[in-house]
Protein backbone atom coordinates (compact mmCIF):
# COMPACT_ATOMS: atom_id res chain seq x y z
CA UNK A 1 0.00 0.00 0.00
CA UNK A 2 1.20 3.34 -0.83
CA UNK A 3 1.86 5.58 2.00
CA UNK A 4 2.82 8.49 -0.08
CA UNK A 5 -1.67 10.33 0.35
CA UNK A 6 -0.89 9.90 4.63
CA UNK A 7 0.91 12.18 6.70
CA UNK A 8 4.01 11.29 8.14
CA UNK A 9 2.69 10.18 11.76
CA UNK A 10 -0.62 8.39 10.48
CA UNK A 11 2.08 6.54 7.70
CA UNK A 12 4.80 6.11 10.76
CA UNK A 13 1.51 4.22 12.58
CA UNK A 14 0.04 2.13 9.42
CA UNK A 15 3.51 0.82 8.86
CA UNK A 16 4.43 -0.16 12.56
CA UNK A 17 0.95 -2.68 12.58
CA UNK A 18 1.20 -3.67 9.76
CA UNK A 19 4.54 -5.53 10.78
CA UNK A 20 1.95 -7.71 13.11
CA UNK A 21 1.02 -11.13 12.20
CA UNK A 22 -2.41 -11.39 10.25
CA UNK A 23 -2.39 -7.64 10.09
CA UNK A 24 -2.38 -6.42 6.22
CA UNK A 25 -1.99 -2.93 4.81
CA UNK A 26 -5.71 -2.11 4.86
CA UNK A 27 -5.78 -3.82 8.72
CA UNK A 28 -3.51 -1.91 9.46
CA UNK A 29 -4.98 1.30 8.36
CA UNK A 30 -8.17 0.49 9.85
CA UNK A 31 -6.76 0.04 13.14
CA UNK A 32 -4.78 3.35 12.98
CA UNK A 33 -7.77 5.20 12.38
CA UNK A 34 -9.91 3.40 15.54
CA UNK A 35 -6.38 4.51 17.66
CA UNK A 36 -6.76 8.05 16.36
CA UNK A 37 -9.97 8.38 17.73
CA UNK A 38 -9.44 6.21 20.92
CA UNK A 39 -9.30 8.30 24.33
CA UNK A 40 -5.65 9.04 24.99
CA UNK A 41 -5.64 7.24 28.28
CA UNK A 42 -7.02 4.41 26.43
CA UNK A 43 -3.67 4.71 23.75
CA UNK A 44 -1.37 5.16 26.95
CA UNK A 45 -2.14 2.13 28.42
CA UNK A 46 -1.98 0.29 25.29
CA UNK A 47 1.16 1.27 24.85
CA UNK A 48 2.60 0.75 28.10
CA UNK A 49 1.04 -3.02 28.29
CA UNK A 50 2.64 -4.27 25.00
CA UNK A 51 6.16 -2.29 26.76
CA UNK A 52 5.62 -4.08 29.89
CA UNK A 53 5.20 -7.30 28.03
CA UNK A 54 7.79 -6.94 26.37
CA UNK A 55 10.51 -5.96 28.75
CA UNK A 56 9.51 -7.76 31.94
CA UNK A 57 8.50 -11.34 30.36
CA UNK A 58 11.74 -13.38 30.77
CA UNK A 59 11.87 -17.00 29.96
CA UNK A 60 12.26 -19.51 33.51
CA UNK A 61 15.95 -19.87 33.91
CA UNK A 62 14.84 -24.00 34.91
CA UNK A 63 12.39 -24.70 32.28
CA UNK A 64 12.16 -21.99 29.63
CA UNK A 65 8.62 -21.36 30.36
CA UNK A 66 7.57 -17.81 30.37
CA UNK A 67 8.67 -15.51 33.63
CA UNK A 68 8.36 -12.25 35.45
CA UNK A 69 11.77 -12.79 37.24
CA UNK A 70 14.23 -15.65 37.62
CA UNK A 71 11.56 -18.48 37.89
CA UNK A 72 8.37 -19.29 36.53
CA UNK A 73 5.00 -20.12 38.91
CA UNK A 74 5.47 -23.98 38.39
CA UNK A 75 8.97 -24.01 39.20
CA UNK A 76 8.17 -21.73 42.33
CA UNK A 77 5.22 -24.61 43.91
CA UNK A 78 7.05 -26.79 45.87
CA UNK A 79 4.05 -28.87 45.42
CA UNK A 80 4.56 -29.76 41.71
CA UNK A 81 6.05 -33.36 41.27
CA UNK A 82 9.70 -32.85 39.94
CA UNK A 83 10.38 -36.07 39.11
CA UNK A 84 8.55 -36.23 35.92
CA UNK A 85 9.02 -33.60 33.25
CA UNK A 86 6.79 -32.46 30.55
CA UNK A 87 8.80 -31.79 27.26
CA UNK A 88 6.88 -28.91 25.28
CA UNK A 89 8.13 -26.88 22.11
CA UNK A 90 7.04 -23.41 23.50
CA UNK A 91 5.53 -21.55 26.61
CA UNK A 92 2.02 -21.43 25.08
CA UNK A 93 2.03 -25.52 25.12
CA UNK A 94 2.80 -24.84 28.98
CA UNK A 95 -0.23 -22.41 29.04
CA UNK A 96 -2.51 -25.29 27.09
CA UNK A 97 -1.20 -28.05 29.28
CA UNK A 98 -2.33 -25.74 32.45
CA UNK A 99 -5.41 -25.34 31.67
CA UNK A 100 -5.98 -28.72 31.76
CA UNK A 101 -5.44 -28.72 35.30
CA UNK A 102 -4.30 -32.15 35.96
CA UNK A 103 -0.76 -32.35 35.53
CA UNK A 104 1.43 -32.35 38.44
CA UNK A 105 5.06 -32.60 37.24
CA UNK A 106 6.90 -29.86 36.06
CA UNK A 107 7.86 -28.48 31.86
CA UNK A 108 11.01 -28.02 30.10
CA UNK A 109 10.17 -25.67 27.07
CA UNK A 110 12.50 -26.80 23.94
CA UNK A 111 11.89 -23.03 22.04
CA UNK A 112 11.73 -25.19 18.65
CA UNK A 113 11.70 -28.49 17.44
CA UNK A 114 14.43 -30.10 15.63
CA UNK A 115 13.78 -29.20 11.69
CA UNK A 116 16.63 -29.83 9.14
CA UNK A 117 14.51 -28.05 6.47
CA UNK A 118 15.00 -25.06 8.43
CA UNK A 119 18.65 -25.68 9.70
CA UNK A 120 17.19 -26.00 13.26
CA UNK A 121 19.29 -28.86 15.01
CA UNK A 122 19.34 -30.77 18.52
CA UNK A 123 21.76 -27.91 19.47
CA UNK A 124 19.77 -24.60 18.61
CA UNK A 125 16.59 -26.14 21.12
CA UNK A 126 16.86 -26.75 24.54
CA UNK A 127 18.00 -30.08 25.02
CA UNK A 128 21.08 -29.87 26.57
CA UNK A 129 19.30 -27.99 29.12
CA UNK A 130 16.84 -30.68 29.53
CA UNK A 131 19.84 -33.51 29.79
CA UNK A 132 21.27 -31.27 32.49
CA UNK A 133 18.03 -31.77 35.07
CA UNK A 134 17.27 -35.12 35.28
CA UNK A 135 18.93 -36.21 38.43
CA UNK A 136 16.19 -37.89 40.20
CA UNK A 137 13.48 -37.52 37.42
CA UNK A 138 11.94 -40.83 37.04
CA UNK A 139 9.41 -40.18 33.79
CA UNK A 140 9.92 -37.84 30.49
CA UNK A 141 6.87 -37.24 28.85
CA UNK A 142 7.29 -35.70 25.42
CA UNK A 143 4.30 -33.22 24.23
CA UNK A 144 5.99 -31.45 21.08
CA UNK A 145 3.09 -31.79 18.65
CA UNK A 146 2.17 -34.90 16.59
CA UNK A 147 3.76 -33.85 13.46
CA UNK A 148 7.20 -34.65 11.60
CA UNK A 149 9.42 -32.38 13.67
CA UNK A 150 7.76 -33.04 16.85
CA UNK A 151 7.99 -36.93 15.75
CA UNK A 152 11.40 -36.41 14.91
CA UNK A 153 12.47 -33.79 18.25
CA UNK A 154 10.64 -36.96 20.60
CA UNK A 155 12.81 -39.71 18.79
CA UNK A 156 16.14 -38.14 19.13
CA UNK A 157 15.21 -36.90 22.79
CA UNK A 158 13.89 -40.54 24.02
CA UNK A 159 17.25 -41.70 22.12
CA UNK A 160 19.30 -39.78 24.51
CA UNK A 161 17.29 -40.20 27.37
CA UNK A 162 16.58 -43.85 27.92
CA UNK A 163 19.66 -45.68 28.27
CA UNK A 164 19.89 -43.40 31.31
CA UNK A 165 17.27 -45.61 32.82
CA UNK A 166 14.53 -43.18 32.44
CA UNK A 167 10.87 -44.15 31.60
CA UNK A 168 10.01 -41.69 28.05
CA UNK A 169 6.37 -41.35 27.27
CA UNK A 170 5.10 -39.98 24.58
CA UNK A 171 1.60 -38.31 24.77
CA UNK A 172 -1.02 -39.91 22.73
CA UNK A 173 -2.67 -39.44 19.01
CA UNK A 174 -6.21 -38.12 20.00
CA UNK A 175 -4.65 -34.69 18.24
CA UNK A 176 -5.70 -33.87 14.52
CA UNK A 177 -2.38 -34.08 12.69
CA UNK A 178 -0.33 -31.08 13.08
CA UNK A 179 -2.44 -29.38 15.23
CA UNK A 180 -0.69 -27.03 17.67
CA UNK A 181 -1.18 -28.26 21.39
CA UNK A 182 -2.23 -24.41 21.77
CA UNK A 183 -5.60 -24.77 19.81
CA UNK A 184 -6.53 -28.38 21.22
CA UNK A 185 -9.70 -28.27 24.21
CA UNK A 186 -8.70 -29.52 27.77
CA UNK A 187 -10.47 -33.12 27.47
CA UNK A 188 -8.83 -33.96 23.93
CA UNK A 189 -5.32 -32.77 25.90
CA UNK A 190 -6.25 -34.25 29.09
CA UNK A 191 -6.98 -38.14 26.68
CA UNK A 192 -3.89 -37.63 24.76
CA UNK A 193 -1.78 -37.09 28.72
CA UNK A 194 -3.76 -40.52 30.07
CA UNK A 195 -2.83 -42.14 27.06
CA UNK A 196 0.75 -41.45 26.65
CA UNK A 197 2.79 -44.40 25.77
CA UNK A 198 5.88 -45.99 26.46
CA UNK A 199 8.80 -45.11 23.98
ZN1 LIG B 1 9.98 -22.83 35.12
Amino acid sequence: MSMGVYIEPLARAVNALSKLPGVGGKSALRLAYHIIDMDPAQVRELCEAITAAKEEIHYCSVCGNFCQGGVCPVCADTRRDRSVICVVRDPRDVMSMERMHDFSGVYHVLHGTISPMNGIGPEDIRIRELLARLDGVREVIIATNPDVEGDATAMYIARLIKPLGIKVTRIAHGIPIGGDLEYIDEVTLSRAMAGRREM
